[in-house]
């Protein structure tokens, strides 16, 4: 088949005003250091995970329209919800809009057209309106090492 091995999986997260909106609201969400550590350990463990077993008991699921939704639980027992997409072409899942979910309901309620909308946003300008999410994109680091070498 000659397929590329699947999994690890680079992230990226939804970039606006300059900054990550993820990173943005795990710095405004306070996170204790054990509630962020779950938060790291739910994308560690797709990052490795082909897009088909993105569904429970994994930390994530297809919410239709190839928009998939991670879960983690923060250590108050709140339902911690990221919505985002896969962008094949930079082997990436581009994290896009925060949420949670209480009682089977998920918040913001329109996350659906939300995440939809800023897939759009993020495929028409990928490197505009997306940047890597911590460290966790090696093919931007390569990108940004040799841009720095031709300087
Ligand atoms: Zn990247």
């Amino acid at each position: 088949m000659g397929a590329k091995p699947i999994g690890k999986w680079n992230f990226h997260e939804r970039q606006k005003n300059g900054k990550g909106v993820i990173s943005t609201w795990v710095e405004k969400s306070n996170f204790s250091p054990k509630s962020e550590a779950r938060m790291d350990r739910a994308i560690d463990q797709l990052r490795q995970l082909p897009k088909t077993s993105w569904h429970k008991p994994h930390p994530a699921s297809g919410i239709g329209d190839h928009i998939f939704v991670i879960r983690f639980t923060d250590v108050t027992n709140a339902q911690k919800r990221i919505f985002g997409h896969f962008n094949d072409s930079h082997e990436c899942f581009v994290m896009t809009l925060d949420g949670y979910e209480k009682d089977d309901v998920y918040v913001p309620s329109n996350y659906k057209a939300l995440a939809l909308e800023h897939r759009g946003e993020c495929e028409k300008d990928f490197f505009v309106n997306t940047r890597k999410y911590g460290n966790l994109c090696p093919l931007c680091e390569e990108q940004r090492n040799s841009s720095v070498a031709r300087h």
